[in-house]
C-alpha cells in the first residue's frame, strides 16, 4: 500500500489539529473536513483508507455520515465521542463503524486503532477467492465449506452457538461488534437481557480458541460495548 489517506471529519479545530500532526509524523496523508457536507465530499473524492469521524458535527450526525459512506463505501470509520455521547457510539457501531475512541484519547492510542484500521484496509485489497471459503488468522483456521474450526492444525470442538459466533467475529476480523448485533446476528435476539449469556459463550468460545484465555489475542473485549476479532501479525 502506499502513503495511508486519512480522512479527519472533526469540528473542534483543536482536535483536528491535534489528530492531523499526528498523521504527519506517521507520515500519513490527510485531508480535513469540518463539517458532514465536507466529510461526504471528501470521502467520495478524496477516496481515504480510513474515515476518522467525530459524531458530534454542526451540520449532520455523525451517525447520518455513517449510513451514507456505507451505501458505496467499505472504508474502515473510527468514531470520535466525547463520554457522555456512549449510545451514540454503540449505534455508530451498529450502523457500520470499524472502531470507536472516546475523548479525550491519547496520541497513541488514536495511533493503535489506525493500525488495526490499516491491517483490514491492506489484507481486503489482498484478497482472494481462496480466502472466502477458509479463513486464516494466526494459528486459527476455518474451513467455512466443512464448517470446521482448527487452531495450529488441531481442530477445535465448538457447539454450533459458538461456531456461529467464531465465523461472525471471523468475517467482520477488525470490527468492533457491538452485543445487540451479535444477539441478533447469532440469536435474532435483541434483547439486552440475553447480553449476560452471550458473555458466558464467548469465555468457554475464548477458552477453545486462545491460547492463553486470561490475555486473550483473538477476541478483543470492549466492556460495556461489544467484541472485536483482531488480525494477528
Ligand atoms: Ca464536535
Amino acid at each position: 500500500m502506499n502513503k495511508p489517506k486519512i480522512l479527519i471529519v472533526e469540528d473542534d479545530l483543536a482536535v483536528s489539529n491535534l489528530i492531523a500532526t499526528t498523521m504527519e509524523t506517521q507520515d500519513y496523508l490527510f485531508q480535513k473536513a469540518k463539517n458532514g457536507a465536507e466529510a461526504i465530499m471528501e470521502a467520495l473524492s478524496y477516496r481515504p483508507d480510513v474515515m476518522i469521524l467525530d459524531l458530534g458535527l454542526p451540520d449532520m450526525d455523525g451517525v447520518e455520515i455513517i449510513k451514507k459512506v456505507r451505501g458505496w463505501s467499505n472504508m474502515p470509520i473510527i468514531v470520535v465521542s466525547a463520554r457522555t455521547e456512549d449510545s451514540d457510539k454503540v449505534e455508530a457501531l451498529d450502523e457500520g463503524a470499524d472502531d470507536y475512541l472516546t475523548k479525550p484519547f491519547s496520541v497513541d492510542e488514536l495511533l493503535a486503532r489506525l493500525r488495526v484500521a490499516l491491517r483490514r484496509v491492506r489484507f481486503d485489497s489482498g484478497k482472494g477467492s481462496q480466502e472466502e471459503l477458509i479463513y486464516q488468522n494466526g494459528e486459527l483456521q476455518i474451513d467455512y465449506s466443512a464448517g470446521v474450526a482448527f487452531r495450529g492444525g488441531e481442530e477445535i470442538h465448538l457447539t454450533p452457538i459458538e461456531y456461529r459466533l467464531l465465523c461472525l467475529l471471523a468475517k467482520n476480523t477488525g470490527k468492533v461488534l457491538t452485543y445487540n448485533y451479535i444477539l441478533k446476528e447469532v440469536w435474532g435476539s435483541t434483547l439486552a437481557s440475553d447480553t449476560p449469556s452471550l458473555r458466558v459463550f464467548m469465555a468457554t468460545l475464548r477458552k477453545k480458541i486462545e491460547p492463553v484465555p486470561s490475555e486473550p489475542r483473538y477476541i478483543q473485549t470492549h466492556i460495556g460495548v461489544g467484541y472485536r476479532m483482531l488480525r494477528q501479525g
